[in-house]
């Protein structure tokens, strides 16, 4: 028995009940609505505006992540720290669930822990892997993997994950659902690939960043 779950509503733009291009194994991803950040170079424009997307109850995301066959969640955006009420609340059902929570993060982990927000505090500490930094399209990282630019770091802030997995340097992948609302896109596309989906009818995907 899982204690209730609160009573909020979370913008997202997307979500991937079963992934394995968004982190360890096979994930839950949440795409949040809305982001206060912009990278030169960002490929989820869309994803910027906090206006759109679509409005979900924490209740049904839970719901859906129930149903998933997976090891944990990933939260992506837009912004997951900008969405922290929500976001924080998502990894709290997770954990409480057994799953792991993986969080990408245009902030440094620096500045987070600073903020006196409880919710932003909650949200660090269930997080497992803490993807930081912006995206930073003149430094393309091509060694490690679901990481966009080099000077973004991954902490393990738990030891759930470990640094040394062979996962981290296998090569990308992208994933394509063709679905009767139109395509989804996700994961990491090769450089060149960057944006052919575009004007495809209804089209997601990650950025390859935070
Ligand atoms: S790369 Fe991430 S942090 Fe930067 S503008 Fe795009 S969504 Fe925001």
């Amino acid at each position: 028995m899982h204690p209730p779950l609160p009573e909020l509503t979370m913008q997202v733009a997307q979500v991937v009940p079963a992934t394995e291009a968004e982190g360890p194994g096979r994930r839950f991803a949440v795409w949040f609505q809305g982001c206060p950040l912009r990278c030169p170079g960002c490929c989820n424009t869309e994803f910027l505006p906090f206006k759109g997307g679509e409005t979900r109850t924490l209740a049904s995301i839970v719901a859906d992540l129930e149903r998933a066959d997976v090891e944990g969640i990933t939260l992506l955006g837009g912004e997951p720290f900008a969405h922290s009420e929500a976001a924080s609340a998502l990894a709290a059902a997770a954990r409480q669930r057994g799953l792991t929570v993986m969080v990408f993060t245009g902030y440094l982990l620096e500045d987070l822990q600073r903020r006196p927000d409880p919710a932003v505090v909650n949200l660090l500490a269930t997080t497992d892997i803490l993807v930081d930094g912006p995206y930073v399209r003149e430094q393309p990282d091509t060694a490690r993997r679901w990481i966009g630019s080099t000077n973004q770091r991954i902490h393990f802030l738990t030891d759930r994950y470990r640094a040394d997995d062979p996962c981290w340097r296998m090569r990308n992948t992208l994933e394509i659902r063709v679905e009767k609302t139109g395509v989804t896109v996700n994961g990491f596309p090769a450089a060149d690939a960057v944006g052919l989906w575009k004007g495809w009818t209804r089209t997601k995907r990650t950025q390859p960043g935070p």
